[in-house]
C-alpha cells in the first residue's frame, strides 16, 4: 500500500492553517484575556449576562458528577478532592474564551462542541497555571477556539466584516476566502463533466437494490431507503481532457492555477455555506468501476464508498473542516473498509487500542457506533478524554492527516507542531505517556499485543516505525524486531 498507489480524496475539506494567526495580534488577546481574569480575581462579578456560558457551565458540572474531570485530568495528577475547585477554574477560563471570542451558546447546544471546548478550557487553564505561560500556546489554543466556535464567534465574524487578513479563514460565507478557493475546486470540476458518464453513475448510485455498489456500505450507515441518505450530486470530470498526459486530475488544473496540489482521485465537496455535496470522480475512476480489470475495479469502488460515506457522515467539528479529520477518516474507513488508506490515522487509533483492555478492540468499536448514531460521536470524545486526559484529546482534534500535508502540503495546526517534521509518532508518544499516568499496565498489555503480531504485521509495524509514521517506546522496539526476524 504505497503512496504511489494512494486515491487521495477530499483535499478540499482541510487548507492550510498555519499562516492563519497574526502573530502580532495574539499578546492584545492575551493582555485582554489576562485583564479578565484579573478583574475576576478583584471580585468584578458583575455580568451583563448572567445566563452567558450557563450550558457549558452545566455541562462541566455534569462531568464533575460523572467524576470524570478530575480522571480526565491525568496530566495534572489532580486529587479527586480538588475536582470542585478545578471545575470552577474551568468555568472561569470558559467565561473568559467566550467573552474574548464572542461564542454564541447555541455552539453548546452539541455536546460533541462541549467536549471540544472542555479540552480547550483544560489546556487553557493547565498554561495560565504554569510558571511561564507561554504564547505559543495561548496562540495555539485561541486558534482552536476560533475554528471551533467558526460562524458562532462574533470575534471570527467582526475580524471577517473589517476584512483582517485570513479571518475568511474562520468566518465562512460565500465571499469567505476558503470558500471561494474551495469552491473553485468544484465550480471548474463541473466544466469538464463528462454528461453521459455522470448520468450513467448517477443511476448506479440511486440504484438502491441489494446487488449496488453500495449496498454494503450503506448497510454499515444504516441507510435502508433513499430518504434516509442525504442527496449528493456526481461528476464524473473529463480528466483526460484537464490533464492529457496520463488521464489524472491535477488540483492545480482544477484550481485554474499553478498549486502545491497533486494528484487526486475521488473527491467530496461538502458546501458549508448550501449544504450540498458533491463528490467528484475522474474518469479514469470511472472506467475501472465498469470496467473488467477485477484489480483496479476493487480499489476503485473501495474508493468510491469511502467517498459516499463522506457525504453522508461526519465527525469534523465547526465549519472549515479542520478539527476532528483523524476520527473523521477512519469513521468513513469503517463504513467503506477501505478507500483511501490513511495509514498513520489508523495507526493512531490502534495504538490507542492497544493500550486498553478488551483486546484493544474498544476505540474501533466505540467509533464504529458513530457511524449510526449522532450521539455515539459526542461519546466518542469522552470516551476518549476518559481514557486518555483532555489534552490528549485536542490535539488528536487539531492534528491533520498525513496524507493531506504530504501529498497537498498542509500543515498541521500550530502547536499540534510536534516535531520538526509534524509527525503522527510525536503525538502518539504524547498520547501513550498520558494513559500511562493513570493506567500503568497499559505498556504491558501493549507489548503483549504487539508480541502478538504475526510476522507480517511486525514487519509492517517495523517499516513504519523506520519511517517515523508510528511509536515505538525503546523496548518494544527489539520486541517487535524479534517478530519479525521469527518468520
Ligand atoms: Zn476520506
Amino acid at each position: 500500500m504505497s503512496e504511489g498507489s494512494v486515491v487521495a480524496e477530499d483535499g478540499l475539506t482541510v487548507q492550510p492553517v498555519e499562516s492563519s494567526l497574526k502573530p502580532e495580534i495574539i499578546p492584545a488577546q492575551v493582555v485582554e484575556a489576562s485583564q479578565a481574569s484579573q478583574a475576576e480575581k478583584n471580585g468584578d462579578d458583575s455580568r451583563e449576562d448572567g445566563e452567558k456560558g450557563k450550558t457549558f457551565s452545566d455541562y462541566v458540572d455534569k462531568r464533575i458528577g460523572d467524576g470524570v474531570i478530575e480522571a480526565s485530568n491525568f496530566g495534572r495528577e489532580l486529587p479527586p478532592e480538588r475536582a470542585g475547585e478545578y471545575g470552577l477554574e474551568i468555568k472561569k477560563a470558559s467565561l473568559q474564551l467566550i467573552d474574548k471570542l464572542g461564542i454564541e451558546d447555541s455552539l453548546f447546544n452539541d455536546d460533541r462542541y462541549n467536549e471540544a471546548f472542555l479540552t480547550l478550557c483544560d489546556s487553557w487553564v493547565a498554561n495560565e497555571n504554569s510558571q511561564e505561560p507561554s504564547d505559543q500556546e495561548r496562540a495555539f489554543l485561541l486558534q482552536f477556539g476560533r475554528l471551533l466556535s467558526g460562524n458562532k464567534s462574533s470575534f471570527n465574524r467582526e475580524a471577517f466584516q473589517r476584512g483582517e487578513e485570513d479571518s475568511g479563514e474562520y468566518f465562512i460565507e460565500a465571499s469567505s476566502s476558503k470558500y471561494k478557493r474551495d469552491k473553485a475546486y468544484v465550480d471548474r470540476a463541473r466544466e469538464y463533466d463528462h454528461p453521459q458518464k455522470t448520468a450513467d453513475f448517477e443511476a448506479r448510485v440511486g440504484d438502491f437494490g441489494g446487488d449496488s455498489v453500495f449496498a454494503d456500505v450503506r448497510q454499515s450507515l444504516g441507510i435502508a431507503s433513499p430518504d434516509q441518505e442525504k442527496p449528493f450530486s456526481v461528476i464524473v470530470v473529463d480528466s483526460y481532457s484537464l490533464s492529457p498526459k496520463d488521464g489524472r486530475i491535477k488540483w492545480a488544473d482544477l484550481a485554474g492555477e499553478p498549486g502545491m496540489m497533486q494528484d487526486v482521485g475521488a473527491f467530496v465537496y461538502n458546501d458549508p455555506v448550501t449544504h450540498e455535496s458533491t463528490m467528484v470522480i475522474p474518469q479514469e475512476v470511472y472506467d475501472e468501476i465498469i470496467g473488467d480489470d477485477e484489480g483496479y475495479k476493487k480499489t476503485s469502488i473501495g474508493t468510491i464508498k469511502h467517498e459516499y460515506a463522506h457525504t453522508q457522515r461526519s465527525m469534523l467539528l465547526g465549519e472549515t473542516d479542520v478539527l476532528g479529520n483523524i476520527f473523521d477518516e477512519r469513521m468513513v474507513m469503517q463504513a467503506s473498509k477501505g478507500g483511501a488508506p490513511h495509514v498513520d490515522t489508523s495507526i493512531i487509533l490502534k495504538t490507542m487500542s492497544k493500550l486498553l483492555p478488551n483486546d484493544g478492540l474498544e476505540v474501533e468499536a466505540q467509533l464504529r457506533k458513530c457511524l449510526t448514531s449522532e450521539s455515539a460521536r459526542a461519546d466518542f470524545l469522552k470516551f476518549v478524554s476518559d481514557r486518555f486526559g483532555l489534552r490528549s484529546t485536542l490535539l488528536l482534534l487539531s492534528i491533520q492527516p498525513d496524507l493531506y500535508r504530504e501529498k497537498y502540503g498542509i500543515s498541521a495546526v500550530p502547536g499540534v507542531d510536534l516535531g520538526s517534521d509534524h509527525r503522527s509518532s510525536d503525538l502518539l508518544k504524547l498520547v501513550i505517556a498520558e494513559r500511562l499516568k493513570i493506567d500503568p499496565d497499559a505498556m504491558e498489555r501493549y507489548k503483549k499485543r504487539l508480541s502478538k503480531l504475526d510476522a507480517q504485521e511486525a514487519e509492517m509495524e517495523i517499516f513504519l516505525h523506520r519511517y517515523g509514521k508510528t511509536y515505538l517506546p525503546d523496548e518494544l522496539e527489539s520486541v517487535i524486531e524479534g517478530r519479525a526476524k521469527a518468520a
